[in-house]
């Protein structure tokens, strides 16, 4: 039985110079990000690189500037903006929304008050 650190990690059989076949442990990559909605890709974040090296990426070249960016794709940031607006103006009740939405409406709420 393996120890309990390495129980759950991705294995991968490989040959090394002398010949023999050994199993090697996987290292993680980052992911492609995707919107939290309809789980389009959102561009403009790093993916395919180890955490570490994402780290050291600058502030910019981590995530796009603007509000929600990392989390929404721009069609739904859109919607969620309007709604939000909306909700503040008192043009839109919280029952006319969206449910998908709603969470991030109120997110974009506390930043504009
Ligand atoms: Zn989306």
């Amino acid at each position: 039985m393996p120890s309990p650190d390495k129980r759950y990690k991705k294995h991968k059989t490989i040959k090394t110079p002398g010949g023999k076949t050994v199993r090697r442990i996987v290292k993680k990559k980052t992911k492609k990000q995707t919107c939290a909605v309809c789980t389009s890709l959102i561009h403009g974040v790093p993916h395919g690189k180890r955490p570490f090296e994402v780290k050291k990426l600058s502030k910019t070249e981590r995530r796009p500037e603007n509000l929600l960016a990392p989390i929404l794709c721009p069609k739904c940031r859109d919607v969620a903006y309007k709604d939000a607006v909306m909700l503040k103006n008192n043009l839109k009740t919280e029952a006319d929304c969206d449910f998908r939405y709603i969470k991030y409406v109120k997110m974009i709420l506390k930043k504009i008050e």
